[in-house]
């Protein structure tokens, strides 16, 4: 299932599967990229948020869905979801789960900011968005993680690794790295921290 997942970089991510294609926080996307099928904006921070890139990749029928304060956007089928909140479209289901700072404040509970987790082809795939270990990552159950590894603003190495290790998926990739926060370092750290599941360090695709 990781061959149809690609990195576009720090937290943008192409999920391409049965002809469909899902974006996750679109950010400094090249001009001629693939159109997008479904847009999953996690929150409105310009490095997750950018109506440029969204408008790169959407089509006439692309669908977005996001927390409140990105509904303002011009473009596609939009749909609110708050954390705990479910959407069905036929070919993939995309559920909100919460995402939040315990020990720093950039992103505040009730933002209502998301995580996703999103089932296609039989796989359930988490994203965890800009969060912190938080004790609802306890209740998650999916077969490939992708979390923030970073640090400053998300989860530092050690804390995602826990995070992989109580969540118990067969893949886990860490990404929100390499621009703005964070190094390889910090994934190679993830990396020999994880104990049971394969880690997967992708490299940005452009
Ligand atoms: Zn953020
Ligand atoms: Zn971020």
């Amino acid at each position: 299932m990781v061959e149809y997942i690609k990195w576009l970089g720090h937290a943008s991510v192409l999920i391409s599967f049965g002809g469909k294609n899902i974006y996750i926080d679109p950010w400094k996307l090249i001009k001629d990229q693939i159109k997008a099928d479904l847009i999953c904006i996690t929150h409105s921070h310009y490095d997750h948020f950018s109506p440029d890139d969204i408008n790169k990749i959407s089509k006439k029928d692309t669908v977005i869905t996001g927390p409140h304060d990105i509904m303002k956007l011009k473009v596609g089928e939009k749909i609110e979801i708050k954390p705990g909140q479910e959407v069905n479209l036929n070919w993939v289901k995309v559920k909100g789960v919460p995402a939040y700072n315990i020990n720093k404040h950039f992103h505040q509970k009730d933002n209502n900011w998301l995580g996703y987790i999103i089932e296609i082809g039989g796989n359930r795939i988490y994203i965890a968005g800009d969060t912190d270990f938080i004790p609802e990552m306890k209740e998650i159950s999916a077969d490939i993680v992708i979390l923030p590894v970073g640090g400053t603003y998300t989860m530092t190495a050690e804390e995602a690794a826990n995070a992989v290790n109580t969540i118990k998926p067969k893949i886990a990739i860490p990404y929100h790295y390499g621009d703005i926060v964070g190094s390889e370092k910090d994934a190679k750290l993830f990396s020999s921290l994880v104990l049971n599941a394969k880690v997967e360090i992708l490299k940005v695709e452009k």
